[in-house]
């Protein structure tokens, strides 16, 4: 033993089992002639290395920067040990209960090992639409059972051929414990069936669907997270069939190009858009339109953006190969029911909406939509956090006891806390049908099996109709916490940041109940974990009809108009009020001076709607905020005028919008077009809470200023805030990996009751 021989033990943290961790350690060891062993612990990875110091340190500075894609490191630390000594370096079989408490990686695009291979003639696996290894393919979406091992995914239905067994147990193999490994020989296949279920016999059955995809007909495609629905993004006819059958009028599609070549010719890509589109995790990434482009104008109508995502599974690329410019791929569902993961089930709710079905006989064990995410104010900023990103925990400042948060009602998620740990789920959609709260329990028992949490503490939202609610109050043996919904949504963004103490909290979003019964939405909050404070609003409007308020943006511009003019408003020479039948205003009108059927919101999403509606952009909507969204589509250009505003001194202090509405209906009259009436309004917007944030400053001696809510997806509306607040010295933070909108409030509930907890 040469005298200048070290030893140290080092410890690694973080996602690091099942990602090909071990081999990387094994071949780093060997690359700087080390000795010693690695191993799986319960707490991670754990190794012990001995040789020259140089050799070490070289070793340590690798481990850190050259880490397998998959892996996730939270933590490493080393500690001097004693040289033992070590004749070799070894991999060191992982003890029973090593692998129960780490964490489970998401599923990821294929990486460019396998996609080479995919591609080569030469490769046992060319062209097989299943390749994968450590560094890539299904988790997440295959498993049923911990520990993540074959047999606890769907991938137990494969026995792995000699030649891939070989690779599965070797550990200086890509494929050394990849799991999902499989061959065309003993892997899961594809097959082609028409709507009626019978089978087509095809040599190729990608090719087949290519065919008849070119041909206009839609065709149902099992991927990793579920189906998709896929028609030819350039063939309008097909594109609008695929929209009368899934009943979903103008909503965007989200579509696939092979490469950033092709997305180029309809999109504009900067670098910053180009890192989300190549990065492992493949979302669909928002891109500004390209004009003129060969994609249908149906794809994404009244948008200035595409939603677009290069191919992230072997098939996906298979399918490209054959020579579209953009496949159209969306969620194969009736609008807002859960995607479809089952065979079963895809042939039963799909018939009538597809025309033949792309399967194969891999099961998905929990649905992942496709993420969303879209680079605003200098950072990603995550719209759906799904596929290639859960079951990646947002890492915690401190531990909390393990809770159940169930989220909201529209585009839920729930949360489930471990330690430092908080688990937000994939997508799980809008809870109005039963089929969406089926796909929430599923979800809630199957990831509280595979993270083995069994929660201490339920945290719901106030709204008693929420089914989320409904269900957390079925819980009766476990202790249950109502967090307010836009108190959540601050302290979502405060746990992303891992901000401690009181806050200003701007909480802009469209529905959310207020514990003083009215609607909440247009809130300014000095907020902290475990409490909150109202200090400003905008002042509340009726919404005449209620929810009918939100799919008519007409009923909340004849509320705010009434608000500003009194009756008198049925005079203005306004073109909305001269399109909209007399009589129903007559009526609107009524229901607001008897308040019937019309509850007080305070919403910023209403608002919204109201300027959209005054100003023209539309009376009716498809889909929530569709007005509020074109209204921000529509402004171009900037602009430093903005209407007068108004507000009252004391606290809780309340915005009046009537100077608001006043200004506009004058800019109308004197023929400025709605795109500057847009600009104008959202610079107002940024001007009006920044001076509020200043004034709470002064009170409250608070400069932290965090953006939270659905409202913040607008990206005028969240670039000039930060702009603006930063320029007065406000420290500003707004949401990166959890999303402003609903999708991200379960984190905020539970780090809400984790404190209330706490504290009693
Ligand atoms: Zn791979
Ligand atoms: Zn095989
Ligand atoms: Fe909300």
């Amino acid at each position: 033993m040469p005298n200048n021989t070290a030893a140290k033990r080092i410890e690694v943290n973080g996602i690091v089992q099942g990602v090909g961790f071990r081999p990387f350690v094994y071949n780093l060891a060997n690359q700087y002639d080390l000795k010693g062993e690695v191993a799986n612990t319960a707490a991670g990875v754990s190794i012990h290395i001995e040789g020259p110091p140089e050799g070490i340190q070289a070793f340590e500075t690798d481990l850190a920067a050259k880490c397998p894609p998959l892996a996730h490191v939270v933590e490493i630390s080393g500690r001097t040990a004693s040289v033992e000594p070590y004749a070799e370096f070894r991999i060191v079989k992982s003890r029973g209960q090593a692998q129960m408490a780490t964490l489970i990686s998401p599923d990821v695009s294929i990486c460019d090992d396998c996609l080479s291979e995919l591609f080569d003639p030469h490769d046992r696996r060319y062209l097989y639409p299943f390749i994968n290894c450590t560094n890539c393919g299904p988790r997440y979406t295959i498993i049923d059972d911990i520990p993540y091992d074959r047999p606890g995914t769907s991938m137990r239905h494969f026995k792995m051929c000699a030649a891939c067994q070989a690779e599965y147990d070797d550990p200086t193999n890509r494929r050394f414990h990849a799991q999902p490994n499989a061959c065309a020989k003993c892997g899961p296949h594809v097959s082609f069936y028409d709507n009626h279920r019978k089978s087509i016999t095809t040599a190729d059955p990608i090719k087949t669907a290519a065919d008849h995809i070119r041909r206009g007909r839609v065709v149902a495609v099992k991927g990793l997270g579920g189906y998709h629905l896929v028609v030819d993004a350039v063939n309008s006819e097909a594109v609008m069939r695929l929209r009368s059958r899934k009943l979903r009028e103008e909503k965007p599609f989200a579509i696939m190009s092979a490469d950033l070549k092709s997305i180029r010719k309809y999109a504009r890509v900067g670098t910053q858009e180009e890192k989300l589109l190549t990065s492992i995790q493949r979302p669909i990434v928002l891109l500004q339109k390209r004009k003129p482009n060969p994609i249908s104008p149906a794809v994404a109508p009244g948008n200035k953006y595409w939603g677009v995502m290069l191919p992230y599974t072997p098939l996906h690329y298979l399918l490209l190969k054959h020579g579209f410019s953009a496949l159209v791929m969306t969620s194969a569902n009736l609008s807002e029911e859960p995607i479809a993961i089952d065979n079963d089930d895809a042939f039963e709710r799909l018939a009538d909406i597809a025309d033949y079905f792309l399967i194969h006989n891999r099961d998905i064990y929990l649905r992942s939509d496709d993420s969303i995410v879209k680079h605003t104010a200098g950072q990603k900023r995550t719209i759906r956090r799904s596929r290639g990103f859960v079951p990646i925990p947002v890492f915690l400042n401190h531990t909390v006891p393990p809770i159940l948060a169930c989220g909201a009602e529209l585009k839920n998620t729930i949360c489930l806390t471990k330690g430092d740990k908080a688990f937000l789920s994939q997508h799980i959609g809008d809870l109005e049908n039963m089929i969406t709260l089926d796909f929430f329990k599923l979800t809630v028992a199957h990831l509280q099996r595979i993270l083995e949490i069994q929660p201490e503490i339920i945290a719901c939202d106030m709204h008693p109709d929420y089914l989320s609610t409904r269900f957390a109050r079925e819980q009766v043996e476990t202790r249950i916490i109502e967090v307010q919904h836009h108190h959540a949504h601050i302290v979502s963004c405060m746990a992303e940041h891992q901000l401690e103490g009181a806050v200003i909290g701007l909480a802009f979003d469209g529905t959310g109940f207020g514990p003083d019964g009215t609607i909440w939405g247009g809130e300014v909050l000095v907020a902290e974990a475990k409490q909150f404070e109202r200090v400003a609003h905008l002042a509340t409007v009726p919404m005449p009809g209620s929810s009918a308020a939100i799919k008519e943006p007409w009923r909340m511009a004849i509320s705010y108009l009434h608000a500003t003019f009194g009756d008198n408003f049925r005079d203005l020479d306004l073109p909305l009020v001269k399109q909209i039948d007399q009589q129903k205003i007559k009526i609107i009108a009524e229901m607001i001076v008897k308040g019937v059927n019309c509850p007080q919101t305070s919403s910023l999403g209403r608002l919204f709607d109201a300027v959209a509606a005054i100003a023209g952009v539309r009376k009716r909507v498809n889909f929530e905020g569709q007005a509020a969204m074109e209204l921000e589509m529509l402004a171009d250009g900037r602009s430093d005028s903005i209407y007068d505003i108004q507000w009252t001194s004391q606290e809780p202090i309340k915005i009046l919008p009537q100077t608001i509405i006043r200004g506009i209906v004058q800019d109308i009259q004197n023929g400025l077009s709605i795109t500057e009436i847009s600009v104008k309004f959202h610079q107002t917007l940024i001007v009006l809470f920044t001076e509020i944030c200043a004034t709470i400053r002064r009170n409250r001696d608070l400069n932290r200023v965090v953006l939270s809510g659905g409202c913040f997806q607008n990206a005028l509306l969240l670039s000039g805030l930060v702009g603006q607040l930063e320029a007065h010295n406000f420290e500003v933070y707004a949401h990166r990996q959890v999303p402003a909108n609903d999708g991200g409030i379960a984190l905020g509930q539970a780090l809400v009751a984790a404190s209330i907890a706490d504290a009693s």
